[in-house]
């Protein structure tokens, strides 16, 4: 008899997994698969943490399905190559899987095994994923479907008898010729730790979340954290946003004994908005298919004609610009693998405005650095901040000033950067004003041990923002914008009270 196979993409998780639910129902015997997919090693935005990440919550899962009576089989190659293999040798009446909205790649690899189902007449179930809805015409009623779905009770994890039980081999990162991860900030993989996580964070660190979310220092602690297991699909939208709400309500019936009561709920109400961005953005891409490799305005970005100039993409890469803060930043990223909002927002800046880089290529790059990859979120803020969509108030951030906000006596600076670490906080931010003699008495002479500017920040911006405003200009670079805001723009009204600024910076979209 023919089988279900449950292919984990990006949802490598058991509660609330309908495409599970659905298998352990057919009364069919049922194979739950798990590809690494080595087509992926080669394309330019993925990288080794990205594999190792998803390998590791692969385990994890497959703990817990062996919990529930069933087991995870995992492969190495190629998604129709082994499928065909499994067809091969069970024969397979129902392929079942989350709806994927991923990169290109992934986007042609699933039309490619569309194609193989329906020639080998086996029926490829794909579910809805959290809240992005396929095929949507347009932006309208998106919102409210989209709440809407997020009030779906969870699903149990279900209880298989029929499973196939023999595990394939758990592949190693050595399998696949790669190393594994040495980012200092590895999360802990999986559904348990992951619910830990969202508990902790919803229970205590929440509180300051509004007021720590745009510092790299603050933000570490008090932001959620759970950009990493979204991204592997460890715990479902749905499941996070349900325990917000009920998180809210709790604060709201027990104020009295709740200490900064208002000042709570409106981090979770912010915190809440981030959640149903995510979706917003993804369901972009799943609406123009090819985000990472085409800017939004293709005509902003043939006025811009941004270079690829190899010594400043390789100051910004290392973080070697001679601007503390965003050298700071960056090493971050580089060593831990996450950094927050505020900062990746004027990662690209950087790039864009003052080093006039393009954003494939500098998006890819960071792409590679994020544990938490999103293709959906992450090419659509590329394009935003890299002005090239037309219909974002263009943003170019101050590193001097985003520095001397969020790290005063430039602890940060000193802890990332340690060529600096005897700077004196008069000229942490601005190190090439320092005085010989004080390079002298601390031994760090600027341009030999910590480089020189790369440019002059204030100028190169300013004349970033000016041919950025330059390319924005004529009918026809309007007329696609206008088209990019009708498709993707939110309907949303844009709220009357701005609490913070990360929310006022995306008015615009959503
Ligand atoms: C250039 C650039 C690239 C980015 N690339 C990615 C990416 O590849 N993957 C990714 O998950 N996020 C990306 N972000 C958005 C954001 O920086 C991260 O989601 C956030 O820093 C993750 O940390 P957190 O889980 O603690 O976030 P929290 O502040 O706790 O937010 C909770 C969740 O809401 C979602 N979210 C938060 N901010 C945004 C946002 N601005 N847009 C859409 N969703 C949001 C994320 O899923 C996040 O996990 C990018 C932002 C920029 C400016």
């Amino acid at each position: 008899m023919a089988i279900d196979v449950v292919w984990f993409k990006r949802d490598l998780r058991c509660r609330d997994h309908a495409p599970l639910l659905s298998a352990s129902l057919s009364g069919r015997h049922v194979l739950c698969v798990f590809m690494l997919e080595t087509e992926r090693l080669k394309l330019k935005d993925t990288s080794e943490i990205h594999i190792n990440w998803e390998l590791d919550c692969a385990i994890e899962l497959s703990k817990n399905l062996r919990k529930i009576g069933s087991d995870m089989h995992f492969y190495i190659g190629e998604a129709s190559e082994i499928l065909k293999k499994i067809n091969n040798e069970y024969g397979i009446k129902r392929l079942l899987s989350h709806q994927e909205t991923g990169n290109s790649w992934s986007y042609e690899r699933d039309k490619k095994i569309s194609k193989w189902c329906q020639y080998n007449e086996i029926k490829w179930e794909e579910y809805p994923n959290d809240g992005v809805i396929r095929r949507l015409k347009n932006r309208d009623f998106w919102k409210k479907e989209r709440d809407s779905r997020m009030k779906i009770p969870l699903n149990e994890p279900p209880l298989f008898k029929n499973s196939i039980l023999f595990s394939g081999p758990v592949p190693e990162m050595k399998d696949l010729g790669l190393n594994n991860s040495t980012l200092t900030e590895w999360p802990e993989a999986g559904e348990k730790a992951a619910i830990k996580r969202m508990n902790e964070f919803l229970d205590i660190d929440s509180k300051r979340y509004s007021q720590s979310i745009s510092s790299p220092i603050l933000s570490t602690k008090h932001g959620s954290r759970l950009s990493p297991y979204f991204t592997t699909g460890v715990l479902s939208m749905r499941r996070v946003v349900q325990r917000t709400n009920e998180k809210i309500n709790y604060i709201k019936n027990n104020k009295e004994n709740i200490d900064n009561h208002s000042s709570w709920i409106r981090s979770l109400s912010s915190f809440r908005r981030r959640l149903a961005w995510r979706c917003h953005f993804i369901q972009k891409l799943e609406m123009e298919s090819n985000l990472d490799l085409v800017a939004q305005n293709p005509l902003i970005e043939k006025n811009m004609a941004r270079l690829l100039d190899e010594d400043r993409f390789e100051r910004w890469a290392n973080g070697n610009t001679g601007w503390p803060f965003f050298d700071a930043c960056m090493r971050q990223l580089k060593t831990t693998g996450w950094i927050n909002f505020r900062m990746r927002a004027m990662m690209m800046s950087c790039a864009s405005y003052n080093l006039w880089l393009p954003w494939k290529e500098t998006g890819e790059y960071l792409a590679k650095l994020f544990l938490d990859y999103e293709p959906g979120i992450h090419w659509s803020q590329v394009g935003m901040q890299s002005g090239t969509t037309g219909i974002n108030t263009i943003r170019a951030y101050s590193m001097t000033k985003q520095g001397k906000d969020h790290d005063p006596e430039g602890e940060y600076i000193r802890k990332w950067v340690p060529e600096l670490s005897m700077v004196p906080t008069d000229y942490i931010h601005e190190p090439w004003k320092m005085p010989e003699r004080i390079q002298k008495s601390i031994m760090c002479y600027i341009g030999k041990d910590y480089p020189l500017p790369i440019l002059n920040e204030i100028e190169s911006r300013k004349e970033g923002i000016r041919k950025s405003y330059s390319a924005r200009k004529g009918d026809d670079v309007r007329t696609i914008s206008r088209r990019i805001l009708k498709k993707h723009g939110s309907r949303s009204r844009p709220r009357k009270r701005k609490k913070n600024i990360s929310d006022t910076i995306q008015k615009k979209l959503f």
